[in-house]
């Protein structure tokens, strides 16, 4: 058995077990190149019963302290607004050599909540998969989710550059590449990339939602295309967008502030029918889209 087929850890602790953290169980479950063990944790119990039922996690644990007790990784799947009181949890109970990882969607915000409560012989990595769905639970996992999709890193200066090894390794085994990156970065980029797509989503929703009666039905009926679009990305969890929204404040207004300028110019020019201003953001609207497509993104 050759270096690549050993397990990483020995005992991976997920303390979340939704789409994210689930996702990483199966693959650990199916492929045992991650962990020997796997433990799940989550906030409530029937989300545990279910971990038991599909078999995704060896032993699941509802006390997050008892769930990263002798993990050699433990990995923070839960809504980042979630982070602090579960680092506080969890901190006494981490043992000398642990790496403490996570997969929250902001960066800045998880190293300033977590990064100060993780003792001393513990190394912290923090990361972010760009994998998702609008699904979320136990039973919204799959072994495939991070199959050709990109892993951030955002290491702290001096994180022990061997516990950011392990991790990029854990991820190029679930199909994942690696970029590592300063988290301010992180916490911009995903701003426009994805947080304010979302923001977008949830806000047409609302605004269809707020026609008069007659007008709502209609929506609803004649969904097209575009329309139906934005209701997938809006069907996502609640919890994980409002503490996402809340916890990449800066970036995401930056972005938007951004955005609304341009619609503003677009409305402009739809005013004023300068077709050719309107063709031409078109035009390049396609070419991003065409680019996606060669890199495999789309
Ligand atoms: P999810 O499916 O909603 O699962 C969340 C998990 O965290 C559940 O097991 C939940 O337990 C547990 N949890 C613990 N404390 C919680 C609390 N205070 N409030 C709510 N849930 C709590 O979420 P997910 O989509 O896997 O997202 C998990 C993390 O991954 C988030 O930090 C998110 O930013 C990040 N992420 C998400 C995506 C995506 O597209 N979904 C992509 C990349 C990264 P119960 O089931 O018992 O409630």
């Amino acid at each position: 058995m050759g270096d690549a087929q050993k397990p990483l850890f020995r005992r991976i602790a997920l303390i979340g077990i939704g789409l994210i953290g689930s996702s990483v169980a199966r693959i650990a479950m199916e492929n045992g190149t991650l962990a020997e063990e796997v433990v799940a944790n989550a906030r409530t119990q029937k989300s545990l019963d279910r971990v038991v039922e599909l078999g995704i996690a060896h032993r699941v644990e509802l006390d997050p302290a008892k769930a990263v007790e002798g993990a050699d990784c433990v990995m923070l799947c839960a809504p980042v607004g979630a982070y602090a009181a579960l680092a506080e949890q969890i901190a006494p109970h981490l043992a000398p050599g642990c790496i403490v990882t996570d997969v929250g969607s902001t960066k800045q915000s998880v190293i300033r909540d977590v990064g100060p409560l993780i003792p001393d012989g513990v190394h912290f990595v923090p990361g972010h998969p760009m994998a998702g769905t609008e699904f979320s639970g136990p039973d919204s996992g799959f072994s495939t989710l991070f199959e050709g999709r990109w892993t951030l890193l955002t290491p702290p200066p001096g994180t022990d550059e061997e516990s950011v090894e392990k991790i990029a390794e854990l991820w190029r085994r679930c199909g994942s590449m690696i970029e590592v990156m300063e988290p301010a970065h992180h916490d911009r980029v995903v701003a426009i990339v994805s947080h304010l797509p979302h923001l977008i989503a949830f806000t047409i929703c609302g605004t269809a939602d707020d026609l008069a009666d007659e007008s709502r039905q209609q929506v609803l009926k004649f969904a097209a295309a575009g329309f139906r679009d934005f209701t997938r990305i809006a069907a996502s969890d609640p919890t994980m967008w409002r503490d996402v929204f809340l916890n990449n404040r800066e970036a995401l207004l930056e972005m938007l502030a951004r955005f609304t300028e341009d619609a503003s110019a677009m409305a402009r020019a739809v005013r004023w029918g300068d077709a050719s201003y309107i063709e031409d953001k078109i035009q390049r609207s396609r070419g991003i889209r065409k680019s996606l497509i060669e890199l495999k993104q789309a």
